[in-house]
């Protein structure tokens, strides 16, 4: 199987069965095909399957195409998703509309399996640079860990998730220590390897699935631990601390140590949905500061209050 099928999924749109048939065999060694048969069906299905194409008829009863396009332009969704949409009707009015609302090209009836093939590809071949340019922006050049947009998206769902469960999150904030005399002890380039290494020794304390680090910028990194109580993230984050130490770079201009260290804050909060997570990462930053006013190379962390059990008479 080629990559481009594994990794791309075309919605085809078409009240006409044989229409469907034709434009799939057309189609799918470049990707999966999923099939609609009406304007409705392919709301839904672009809304539930988020396809990387939609190959769109133009002439349907009930919705046209046109309306389909319209409301699939107007949904945060599936506004991103393009479409190349199927005319029968050669007049450039038609072509026009449909480009003016926003699909990326069109076909004509009769098919012309070469050009439809070749409009696809082309179509694909630019998801596959965007989702590549995503893919990319979501890591730090330096550390080639996940940065700061990753973070914001994973906090978002872990969150949510969490507060679907009812299960406690972690957030811990990581600050090397001394940074600044580091750099200007050793040099910046001797700095950025040694932020390499410590982001390559944090990611590798990661090792349940859902644990993630992020370097949140500067000498800073990010933890989010899902479904993880306050005592669980301790016995993680001091194993971070260790692993940085145990690194042993020489950091001779550090107040607290003879070799790079790390500071942690750490805050576990058990959300709700409607709840803010960045107020949990005020929380965590509050705590690090906390872990380096009593000197440094240490965890300072916090947890949610939990309610007073009531008191309990027996009459
Ligand atoms: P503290 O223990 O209180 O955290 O002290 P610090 O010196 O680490 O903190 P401060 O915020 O004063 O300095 C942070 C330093 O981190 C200053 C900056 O030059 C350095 N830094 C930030 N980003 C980079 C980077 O990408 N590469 C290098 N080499 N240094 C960086
Ligand atoms: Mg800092
Ligand atoms: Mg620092």
């Amino acid at each position: 199987m080629n990559r481009i099928k594994q990794d791309f999924s075309i919605l085809i749109v078409d009240d006409d069965k044989t229409n469907r048939r034709i434009l799939k065999e057309l189609v799918e060694d470049e990707a999966r095909v999923l099939l609609a048969k009406n304007g409705a069906q392919a709301i839904e299905k672009a809304t539930d399957l988020l396809p990387d194409l939609i190959i769109l008829d133009i002439v349907m009863p009930d919705m046209d195409g046109f309306k389909v396009i319209e409301q699939l332009k107007n949904k945060r969704e599936t506004q991103h998703i393009p479409i190349i949409f199927v005319t029968g009707n050669t007049s450039m009015e038609a072509e026009e509309k449909g480009l003016r609302l926003g699909a990326v090209d069109y076909i004509s009836k009769p098919f012309h399996a070469g050009i439809v093939q070749a409009r696809v590809h082309t179509q694909l071949q630019s998801s596959a640079q965007r989702k590549m340019l995503d893919e990319l922006a979501r890591y730090d050049s330096l550390t080639g860990i996940p940065n700061r947009r990753f973070f914001d998206e994973v906090i978002e769902r872990e969150w949510q998730n969490c507060a679907q469960v009812q299960q406690a999150i972690t957030l811990a904030v990581i600050d090397v220590d001394f940074f600044k005399n580091f750099n200007d002890t050793y040099g910046h380039l001797a700095g950025d390897k040694t932020l390499r290494a410590v982001a390559q020794v944090l990611q590798s304390q990661m090792v349940r699935p859902r644990d993630f680090v992020a370097r949140l910028g500067g000498e800073e990194f990010v933890v989010v631990l899902p479904e993880t109580d306050n005592r669980t993230a301790e016995d993680i984050l001091h194993k971070c601390i260790n692993a940085v130490r145990e690194l042993d770079i020489s950091h001779s201009s550090s107040d607290c140590e003879t070799c790079v260290t790390i500071s942690i804050g750490s805050y576990t909060e058990l959300p709700e949905q409607n709840s803010n997570p960045l107020e949990a990462l005020d929380i965590a930053d509050k705590c690090l500061y906390f872990a380096k006013d009593s000197g440094r190379n240490q965890i300072h962390s916090q947890q949610f209050k939990q309610e007073p059990i009531a008191d309990f008479h027996i009459v």
